[in-house]
């Protein structure tokens, strides 16, 4: 049995087109680059709106740390380079939100850093400004799903929060047979558990193994009803992530950030469609708040081994019955 929420997308007989919007350069890779390199695979058409440039984010390697926002402050620049060879890499279209304006929004950087106080800081705009921002580059693209993350911004970063609050108001504010489907990034807490226990077995010398808590996007598996499995998209989205070298080293199929904790590529992402006006599973599906509780049985899915649906499905004609609720 299959809620209608966890239905795919009808894309009348043409690609789908997907807009996934995201905080920060290198996000879009890290967390949905196995979709973007699938769906671009598939002949469907990928768009990527990145709302600020991270000019906050930590550099990497020691020749470009003068870029860092405590020393030049120049990290802007290089990093839309970054995104744009990461995404003419792997084939999707790169829309920075008010892209050469000097009302472009800037990475706040983390919780409670001074940076979040700065003027043009995203995690304080206005959120109908935002919003109206974000709706401008939906109406350009006129996508069949809008990507973005949970309603804690997948770890909290206020600048994701705000990325998931601009995107759902952009969306509640259209006409609902005008607006297009809506879903969050989530990770079924089983397979972050397999994720643990292959970094374990795969170590990377120098680089530390995650530990603690997860993150809150990480829920019971059957929140998690939408997912992107393709191994063999791990290549085009390492091969983009390479191109974002301020932030990301790669390691085979495990990368890390400037703290040097490995993570893995681990070619599948999932995801749950959402209320634009909530910002939560629609249904009535809550993931859990915190991740670290074991995986729950017998939930309203079924078993932890549900077949889980993928995001869009080409139908013959137009005009076909909108069956996702
Ligand atoms: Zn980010």
């Amino acid at each position: 049995m299959t809620l209608a929420s966890a239905a795919p997308v009808p894309v009348p007989g043409r690609p789908a087109r997907l807009l996934l919007v995201h905080a920060h350069p290198d996000d879009e890779t890290l967390a949905t680059g196995v979709t973007i390199a699938h769906h671009v695979a598939a002949g469907d058409e990928v768009h990527v709106l990145t709302c600020t440039l991270g000019e906050e984010g930590e550099v990497i390697p020691d020749e470009l740390a003068h870029l860092a926002a405590d020393r030049e402050d120049r990290l802007d620049a290089h990093r839309r380079e970054e995104l744009r060879g990461a995404m003419a890499s792997i084939g999707a279209r790169s829309h920075v939100l008010r892209d050469g304006s000097p009302e472009r929004w800037r990475d706040s950087g983390m919780a409670g850093s001074p940076s979040a106080a700065h003027p043009r800081a995203w995690a304080g705009a206005p959120l109908e400004e935002a919003a109206a921002a974000v709706r401008e580059v939906i109406a350009q693209v006129d996508p069949d799903l809008v990507i973005t993350y949970d309603q804690h911004g997948g770890y909290a970063h206020p600048d994701h929060i705000r990325t998931h609050e601009a995107t759902c108001a952009a969306l509640a504010a259209m006409p609902a047979a005008a607006r297009p489907a809506l879903f969050g990034i989530y990770t079924p807490r089983s397979w972050a558990d397999q994720d643990r226990d292959w970094l374990a077995a795969h170590p990377v010398p120098g680089w530390t193994q995650p530990e603690g808590p997860y993150p809150p996007s990480v829920v019971d598996d059957a929140v998690v009803t939408h997912a992107v499995v393709d191994p063999d998209a791990v290549a085009a989205q390492a091969a983009a992530l390479e191109h974002h070298r301020t932030q990301v080293t790669v390691a085979g199929e495990t990368y890390a950030l400037s703290n040097d904790v490995a993570a893995r590529l681990p070619g599948r992402e999932g995801f749950a469609r959402l209320d634009p006006g909530t910002g939560r599973p629609l249904a009535g599906d809550q993931p859990a708040e915190v991740g670290d509780r074991p995986a729950e049985t017998g939930d309203r899915l079924g078993d932890p081994g549900q077949e889980r649906q993928p995001l869009v499905q080409r139908t013959a004609t137009a005009g076909s019955p909108e069956s996702s609720g």
